[in-house]
């Protein structure tokens, strides 16, 4: 941390802090600090986040040893907001500034572009909508994704917005995310379409992404020392993972000197990265217990034909993670580099090459004992069945939580009226592996991280509070979702047969060109 901060910083609000921050990253001849604090407060403002705090911290347990960091109070109601919002202010700054002066046929048109299986998808359309310049198209796998999401983007009828889904060859069926996330890549490879179109991805290792999401590792600590006159000093993080864009900000965030003790990666049941954590190999599919493709059939969750698991907590059900490599780098840098500066980098880049190819050709790698002992000296990661996580969004539900006594009007918190937290499945895996990890480390304050609203994967939440007497689903819903499936929508079908040209077409027919 800058010494110019020295300790003022634990009076910010979450927007100075946040565009502290980036100034630490964006120079002021990139973007000058007058217009870098105009959107960081753009996207941060009341109009936006439903909470004044924008990622509010409450307590969770008695003891005072548990907090969970709410990151659900964005446009869509799950974390990715929080950087998408940002992102969305960024890409049209550049844009109107470049076009400056320019008239109509003369200004450049970005075309944001990405596949989803859901939560990416949404907060990126939430994140661009209405703004200037730039197009967002989203492309899902049709009927494929949940109702909400599906309502969610679709019924966003602003110009610039176009949503695409994509059907399977034989009847009604919807082609697979995959089959989403090719034809994607495909025409971020297309010579033609980019001629016309000038193509931007959005996807999770974009750093400015991870840049937004450092903020709130700081706010947390923040008010967690303004709210504690214990002097606490060091604090966890239990961090739902799937991509590990998240938990990376937290490692970027502790780097910079923010007092973790460590970073706990909480996965689901698609655990390659607490494989990693235990051996040392990071690989697609385990080699020990392996039966059918995919493995693990103690955990009865169906596994596609990729090995992916569908779990409850959907947004985290990935093979490979793709921001870990960046981890790697850092690891590899700190513990194999030796040497000037550009020796060590050029050693960092070397190894993560090398270990990425036997990724690509032979489904895994394995890391020296020493880079996995410095892994181990930041992380620590554990991994949650769908039973664990049904088990723990009831029992949380069915303990009295201090949380109640906060913020807890509907929409605003996950909160019902009656004094008792209901945790959505993906934060649930996380507070599930705070409450282990309490026992071995019972005088650390655990913050874990709450990413999406209960309200967005209903499904889950039901069937784990079905047998509680006093849960109406009713009294959950915010605001936001009553009706929101019976809006006028705006959508268009692609068939995959079609291919990469059908898409093309479909493209340029609807889409303003570049100059
Ligand atoms: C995306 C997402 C995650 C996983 O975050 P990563 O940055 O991919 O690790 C967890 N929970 C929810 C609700 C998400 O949308």
């Amino acid at each position: 941390m800058p010494e110019s901060w020295s300790d003022n910083w634990l009076s910010w609000d979450f927007a100075k802090l946040a565009f502290e921050i980036f100034s630490l990253y964006i120079s002021a001849s990139e973007i000058p600090p007058q217009d870098l604090r105009e959107l960081v407060d753009k996207s941060y403002s009341p109009a936006v986040f439903r909470s004044p705090q924008v990622t509010p911290l409450v307590r969770l347990d008695s003891k005072e040893q548990l907090y969970l960091l709410e990151l659900f109070h964005g446009p869509t109601f799950a974390f990715k907001d929080v950087a998408l919002q940002f992102l969305g202010n960024l890409f049209e700054y550049f844009l109107v500034r470049r076009n400056k002066g320019r008239e109509t046929e003369d200004r450049e048109h970005l075309t944001v572009l990405g596949a989803t299986s859901g939560d990416t998808g949404s907060a990126a359309i939430y994140g661009l909508k209405g703004k200037s310049d730039v197009s967002i198209l989203i492309l899902h796998p049709h009927k494929r994704i949940s109702p909400i999401q599906e309502a969610q983007m679709t019924s966003v009828l602003d110009e610039n917005v176009y949503n695409f889904a994509l059907k399977a060859d034989q009847g009604e069926q919807g082609a697979s995310f995959d089959d989403c996330q090719d034809l994607v890549k495909a025409a971020f490879g297309d010579v033609d379409i980019n001629h016309t179109h000038k193509l931007a991805a959005v996807n999770s290792i974009n750093w400015a992404r991870i840049l937004a999401q450092i903020s709130y590792y700081f706010s947390a600590y923040a008010s967690l020392r303004r709210s504690d006159t214990s002097g606490t000093s060091k604090v966890r993080f239990v961090v739902p993972t799937g991509n590990f864009g998240d938990v990376l900000a937290g490692y970027f965030a502790k780097r910079m000197g923010l007092p973790i003790e460590k970073l706990v990666i909480a996965t689901n049941s698609n655990d390659i990265l607490n494989r990693f954590w235990k051996s040392g190999s990071y690989e697609k599919q385990p080699t020990h217990g392996k039966q059918a493709k995919g493995g693990f059939p103690e955990d009865g969750v169906k596994a596609h034909e990729d090995g992916v698991k569908e779990t409850l907590s959907p947004a985290m059900d990935i093979l490979v993670s793709s921001n870990f490599e960046r981890l790697l780098w850092f690891l590899a840098y700190d513990v194999l580099g030796s040497g000037s500066e550009e020796q060590r980098r050029k050693t960092a880049g070397e190894k993560v090459k090398g270990w990425l190819d036997d990724l690509k050709s032979q489904g895994g790698f394995s890391v020296p004992q020493s880079v996995l002992e410095a892994a181990k000296e930041d992380f620590e990661s554990e991994r949650v069945s769908d039973d664990q996580t049904l088990a723990m969004i009831a029992s949380t539900y069915s303990e009295e939580s201090p949380a109640a006594t906060s913020d807890a009007s509907k929409g605003t918190t996950g909160l019902t009226h009656k004094g008792k937290y209901i945790l959505d499945p993906h934060s649930a895996v996380g507070v599930h592996v705070a409450r282990n990890s309490l026992h071995h480390a019972p005088d650390i304050v655990h913050i874990a991280l709450a990413t999406a609203h209960p309200a967005k994967f209903s499904a889950a939440v039901q069937e784990a509070l079905k047998g509680e007497d006093d849960f109406e689903f009713d009294n959950l819903l915010p605001d936001q979702f009553v009706g929101l499936e019976a809006l006028e929508r705006r959508l268009t079908i692609l068939d995959k047969s079609k291919g990469i040209e059908g898409f093309k077409k479909e493209i340029r027919s609807r889409v303003p060109r570049s100059k």
